[in-house]
C-alpha cells in the first residue's frame, strides 16, 4: 500500500503545478499523483494550437516524474476514507496521505447519440486520434462555437482541410463577445473557407463506409471524416460529493484552497474560489488558473498559508487573430469597445454599475496586469474615460 506524504488526484496541469508548488517548500516529502490518463501531464492549450502549426509533441510534457512523484497512470479514485486518511482507485489499490488535492478537473459534455465516433477533444489522445484522420481525410465536422470549437476548427483549416461548424448559438464566440465581434468571427471564419452553421444543431450522425453523416435539425446532411465536439465541460465534483465535501457548481474552497475537510484541497477547472477583485466565487477553466491555483495549493498544503487572490488571465488564438482577457466576460454586460483598428486590435471593457468587470485585449498583448488594475479601480467610469486607457506604457 503506497504511503504518501501528499497525494494528488488527477494528472492534468494543476496537478503539476502543484507538485512543483510542493517541491519549492519541501524537497523530501513524497509525492504520489494518480491520474486516469495513460500519459504523464502536459500542457493542453498547444493540442488545438501549436500542433497543428510549428510546435513539436515532444514539447507539450511537463516533466512531472523529474520532481520525484510517485505518477499511478491509467487508474481513477473510486472513493476516498476521510477517517483512514486513504484513497481506492478502480483496480483495488489502497493510497494513504496526510495531505489530498483534488485536481480532477472537468469531463467534456456529450451528445445523445454518435459516441465513440464523435472526439470530444481534451486529451493528447484525442489529439492523435484526429491527426490521424486528417491524415486520409479531407472534410471534417466541428461541433461548437466556444473556445475549443473556434480553436480546432481554425487549426484544421490552416491545415488544408475543409471545416463545417455546426453550433447553436447565433455567432462565433457569442456568450463572450458584443454581438458585433461575434458577427464578424462568424465572416471571418467564411473568408477563411469554413462553412458556419450558425444557429443549427446536430440531430443525428450515421457511419457510411469509413465516412460519417451528420444531420443538422434543419435538414442538413454533410459528409465527413471525421468530427470534434467542444460543448463545455462537467467539473468532475462527485468523488468530493460521495466523500461529503461541500460542494456547489465546483469543489467550495477557502482562500487556502483548504475543502471543508482542512487536510483536502482543491484546485483547477474543478474548484470553486472566492475572488476577491470581482467579489464572488468563481469556477475558471483555463490555464493561468490552473497553474497559479495548484502552484499556490501545493505550496499551502506543505506548510504555507498564502492565500489565492489571483485574477486569472486567459488567451486564444483564432487564425491570425488572438486574444488576452481577464475578469468576466459576458457578452450580456454593457461594453465599451476602443478599436484601433476595428476587429483586428482594440480593447473592449465589460462594465456592471459602471465598474469595469473585465477587459478583452484584441490583439493587444502585455497589458494583462493593467487590466487587472482597472477592475481594482472603485470608479464609476462612463464610457470616455475608458477610451484610450489601455493599452499603457509600462
Ligand atoms: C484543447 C484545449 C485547449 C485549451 N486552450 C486553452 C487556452 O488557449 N487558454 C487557456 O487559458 N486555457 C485553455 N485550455 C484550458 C486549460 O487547459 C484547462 O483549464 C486546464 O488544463 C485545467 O487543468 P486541470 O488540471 O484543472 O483539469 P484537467 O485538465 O481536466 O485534468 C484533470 C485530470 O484529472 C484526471 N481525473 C479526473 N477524475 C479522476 C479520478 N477520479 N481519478 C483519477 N484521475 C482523475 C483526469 O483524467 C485528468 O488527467 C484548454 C483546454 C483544452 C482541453
Amino acid at each position: 500500500m503506497p504511503n504518501y506524504t501528499y497525494l494528488i488526484i488527477g494528472g492534468g496541469m494543476t496537478a503539476d503545478s502543484a507538485a512543483r508548488g510542493i517541491r519549492e517548500i519541501d524537497s523530501s516529502g513524497t509525492i504520489g499523483m494518480i491520474s486516469q490518463e495513460l500519459d504523464a501531464p502536459y500542457d493542453r492549450p498547444p493540442l488545438t494550437k501549436g500542433l497543428w502549426k510549428d510546435k513539436k509533441l515532444d514539447s507539450i510534457w511537463r516533466h512531472t516524474q523529474d520532481r520525484k512523484v510517485g505518477l499511478h497512470l491509467g487508474r481513477k479514485v473510486v472513493a476516498i476514507d476521510v477517517q483512514r486518511q486513504s484513497v481506492q482507485d478502480d483496480q483495488g489499490n489502497i493510497y494513504t496521505f496526510n495531505k489530498l488535492l483534488l485536481a480532477t478537473g472537468g469531463t467534456p459534455r456529450r451528445l445523445p447519440f454518435g459516441d465513440e465516433r464523435i472526439i470530444y477533444y481534451r486529451t493528447v489522445r484525442d489529439y492523435q486520434r484526429l491527426r490521424e484522420l486528417t491524415e486520409k481525410g479531407k472534410r471534417f465536422a466541428v461541433i461548437g462555437g466556444g473556445f475549443i470549437g473556434s480553436e480546432i476548427a481554425a487549426a484544421l483549416a490552416m491545415n488544408q482541410r475543409e471545416v463545417v461548424m455546426v453550433f447553436p448559438g447565433s455567432s462565433i464566440g457569442g456568450h463572450l463577445f458584443p454581438r458585433d465581434l461575434s458577427e464578424f468571427l462568424n465572416q471571418f471564419y467564411r473568408q477563411k473557407g469554413v462553412e458556419v452553421l450558425a444557429g443549427e444543431s446536430v440531430s443525428d450522425l450515421e457511419s457510411r463506409g469509413d465516412q460519417l453523416v451528420l444531420k443538422t435539425k434543419n435538414g442538413r446532411e454533410t459528409v465527413v471524416s471525421g468530427v470534434v465536439a467542444g460543448l463545455g465541460i462537467q467539473p468532475n465534483i462527485e468523488l468530493a460529493r460521495l466523500t461529503g465535501l461541500t460542494v456547489n457548481d465546483g469543489i467550495i474552497v477557502d482562500e487556502l484552497l483548504r475543502t471543508s475537510h482542512p487536510d483536502i484541497y482543491a484546485a483547477g477547472d474543478v474548484a470553486e474560489f472566492h475572488n476577491p477583485a470581482l467579489g464572488k466565487r468563481l469556477r475558471v477553466e483555463h490555464e493561468d488558473n490552473a497553474n497559479t491555483m495548484g502552484r499556490r495549493a501545493g505550496r499551502n498544503m506543505a506548510g504555507k498559508s498564502e492565500p489565492y487572490d489571483h485574477l486569472p488571465f486567459f488567451y486564444s488564438d483564432l487564425f491570425e487573430l488572438g486574444y488576452e482577457a481577464v475578469g468576466e466576460l459576458d457578452g450580456r454586460l454593457e461594453t465599451v469597445a476602443d478599436w484601433k483598428e476595428p476587429y483586428r486590435e482594440g480593447v473592449i471593457y465589460y462594465l456592471r454599475d459602471r465598474r469595469v468587470r473585465g477587459v478583452l485585449l484584441w490583439n493587444v498583448w502585455g497589458q494583462v496586469d493593467h487590466a487587472r488594475q482597472l477592475i481594482a479601480e472603485p470608479g464609476p467610469f462612463r464610457p470616455e474615460d475608458l477610451k484610450g486607457r489601455l493599452p499603457k506604457a509600462d
